[in-house]
């Protein structure tokens, strides 16, 4: 019988596919130093993770019959890929199941920052009639996100997702990207019905500086792509949204960004150092918090759970 250990979870549907298959499944939390261990004394043959657990040379190295390697959701940085190929183990992600559920917090993110209400439900009072009244002043000044520009900086699976949303909103759309410089989108309706949009590339400065928004949706990069410059780019009043990797957006420009009021919020997923974000981040009144959730719905989680049983049975049957 193989064993699967899934060391940062797995939905139940994800299991019962693999015991129906005749696998045996380990949902268990083994903390990294004992992992290797772990795996040997329990004949791992695949590991599953998500974020949480880091596999790296040390723990290949110390794990010379594991097959495989599966990890739930996108980014595969926690995992040295090459090293564990060089080893014969394979590696497989679930792109495509988390990219609804991470467009819309994108915009929770946005709602939250054009009506204020990450600072609103922070600073409701229990009582006082005058404490309400001035609160309905500070948070009066919000906007629609109809009729506004949406500016996407990657334009993959999630960048299309938020996409569709946002055009589903009555929102123009600018992307960038280093590919496709034209792209159609298929909206589809509760009905069936569709409508193809059709939307031309833009360079990253254009984007920047013709939206009013600007949300984050490229892989980890080695440096800023949205730094102070980049920042200084975006129109006055503007709001930028985070929910790609931490690195991407430079946080200490951002906040600068935000206290001389160049812009208006930001909303962050993700962050430059997960999982203690800096002060500075967390206690900023302009900044709409949530830590890393973007893929973390019911629905996603089921549909990695389940993704990520069909590829261990497909490789390992
Ligand atoms: P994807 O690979 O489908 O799309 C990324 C796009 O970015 C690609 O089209 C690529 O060409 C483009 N790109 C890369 N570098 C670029 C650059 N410097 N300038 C312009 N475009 C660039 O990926 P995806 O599935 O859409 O995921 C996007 C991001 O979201 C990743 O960072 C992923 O890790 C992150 N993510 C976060 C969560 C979360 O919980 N917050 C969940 C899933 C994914």
């Amino acid at each position: 019988m193989k064993v699967i250990l899934a060391n940062d979870g797995i939905a139940q549907e994800g299991i019962v596919l693999l015991e129906k298959e005749g696998f045996q499944v380990q949902n268990t939390r083994v903390a990294e130093e004992q992992l290797a261990n772990y795996i040997n004394t329990n004949k791992v043959d695949a590991l599953l993770v998500r974020s949480a657990t880091r596999v790296d040379k040390k723990l290949i190295d110390a794990c010379p019959d594991l097959k495989l390697i599966g990890r739930g959701g996108v980014g595969l940085d926690n995992i040295d890929v090459k090293y564990a190929e060089s080893k014969g183990i394979k590696v497989f992600n679930t792109p495509e199941a988390s990219s609804e559920s991470v467009a819309e917090l994108v915009f929770a993110h946005l709602l939250n920052g054009v009506r204020f209400l990450h600072d609103s439900n922070r600073n409701m009072p229990l009582d006082g009639d005058s404490q309400f009244k001035q609160l309905k002043k500070s948070y009066s000044a919000g906007v629609e996100l109809k009729g506004k520009t949406l500016g996407i900086v990657g334009f993959g699976r999630i960048g299309q997702a938020t996409a569709k949303m946002a055009l589903a909103l009555g929102m123009e759309v600018l992307y960038t990207d280093h590919h496709a410089d034209e792209t159609t989108l298929t909206l589809s309706f509760y009905n069936g019905q569709t409508i193809d949009f059709s939307l031309q590339k833009s360079e990253l400065k254009d984007v920047l500086a013709n939206s009013d928004f600007v949300s984050l949706h490229v892989p980890s990069q080695d440096t800023y792509l949205i730094g102070k410059k980049e920042l200084g780019l975006m129109k006055p009043g503007a709001g930028i949204i985070n929910t790609s990797r931490g690195g991407v957006l430079d946080e200490v420009a951002l906040v600068e960004a935000l206290e001389n009021n160049h812009l208006a919020f930001a909303g962050l997923d993700v962050f430059e150092s997960e999982p203690t974000p800096e002060i500075k981040i967390l206690m900023n009144p302009k900044i709409s918090l949530s830590p890393h959730i973007g893929g973390s719905t019911l629905e996603a989680q089921q549909r990695i759970g389940k993704e990520l049983a069909q590829n261990v049975i497909d490789l390992l049957k």
